[in-house]
């Protein structure tokens, strides 16, 4: 219920007691962190000025993004191009069945969700694909970029741009009980090209095809988070320096030294920056889970316009920030910049006729 405010002098002084109020609150919010001899109060004030880019809002991303919300890091980039669906709340996090029901981007759902517990923080919600072309504008003034991603193409490019810019990023990864984690500080420890200089055969399983335990995620989501908070308040030295990976099943686990670059690494070695500076992805990509999606950048969606257009051919729904568009056997569900994700096929012809079609060729 909203309250009435008295107006005038009596209202000044009610927001003043107000922001006074606001201040000790921010005290009390984070007194048990503080509290650790690790942050302090320096730390802590280290953590609200940081700004922390997370690329993907799956399973980790979400449980990263919750973490450091909560621990207080000052501003928070979340960049997603999926939207939520009801196979996402087994393990992801920041949202729920309403989000699902709404087709809501994951990106927004995770704003909401951290502005209703840290309304103090800023969370910047970008809807869109990482890639070569918008890399630079999407992570543009972060000091520190954390994975959430679910695929070795995305965690390439992160490399090499890390790498090109000497910024500090934390690969993390968890598929079916497994999970596994490295932080990449550039010019001191080895970078993801130098222990993977192609993309590993065993991690080529995904969580479409081995199934996930939500507390694998958790768990390597924990070790990235508070590896990120050591770097945030300048604690480099205690960051660990190896690949870690653990079974939470098996209880198996192991560390292999990252401690040093690889001489010949193409990354950090050679500085052959292949996934930075290629022309980037196919129009056209697969993306798991018997859906293919199509980048267009070039084609700003009205979606009212499109609902209308696309009623007679099947079931449409839109909101602010999606349209579903059903016509069966496939699902599409297009965002504002026209980009698309085609379900019910992996075969791209057939996606792209399907968009060729309904959107436009
Ligand atoms: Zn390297």
């Amino acid at each position: 219920m909203a309250q009435e405010r008295p107006s005038g002098e009596a209202g000044d002084v009610e927001s003043l007691v107000e922001s006074l109020g606001v201040e000790a609150r921010k005290d009390s919010r984070y007194s048990r962190q503080i509290l650790f001899r690790g942050i302090g109060a320096e730390g802590q004030r280290k953590l609200s000025e940081a700004r922390v880019a997370i690329v993907g809002c799956g399973a980790t991303g979400s449980a990263l993004a919750g973490l450091l919300a909560r621990a207080g890091v000052g501003s928070l980039r979340i960049i997603d191009r999926d939207y939520v669906e009801p196979s996402n709340l087994q393990r992801q996090s920041l949202f729920d069945e309403q989000d699902a029901a709404e087709s809501l981007p994951k990106a927004i759902a995770a704003a909401r969700k951290i502005a209703a517990f840290n309304s103090e923080i800023v969370v910047e919600a970008k809807v869109e694909d990482l890639v070569p072309a918008n890399i630079e504008v999407l992570l543009e003034g972060i000091s520190l970029i954390l994975d959430g991603t679910d695929n070795f193409e995305t965690r390439y490019l992160i490399n090499d741009y890390a790498v090109d810019r000497s910024l500090p990023w934390i690969y993390s990864a968890a598929v079916g009980s497994y999970a596994v984690t490295l932080n990449v500080l550039p010019g001191q420890t080895a970078c993801l090209a130098c222990i993977f200089p192609d993309s590993p055969r065993g991690m080529v399983e995904t969580c479409e095809t081995s199934g996930i335990l939500n507390s694998a995620v958790n768990l390597v989501a924990s070790v990235a988070a508070t590896e990120a908070l050591k770097f945030l308040v300048g604690n480099t030295a205690q960051m660990r320096r190896t690949l870690l990976s653990f079974d939470v099943w098996t209880n198996e686990h192991a560390e292999i030294s990252a401690a040093k670059p690889r001489s010949g690494c193409r990354a950090c070695g050679e500085r052959d920056f292949i996934h930075l500076a290629g022309e980037g992805r196919p129009h056209i990509t697969l993306c798991g889970r018997n859906s293919v999606q199509i980048h267009e950048r070039q084609r700003p969606i009205d979606f009212a316009e499109m609902d209308l257009r696309l009623q007679p051919h099947g079931t449409v729904r839109h909101n602010d920030f999606v349209l579903k568009f059903w016509h069966a056997p496939y699902e599409m569900t297009l965002f504002p910049d026209g980009r698309a994700i085609i379900k019910g096929t992996t075969d791209t012809a057939v996606a792209r006729s399907l968009y060729a079609r309904y959107v436009g060729s």
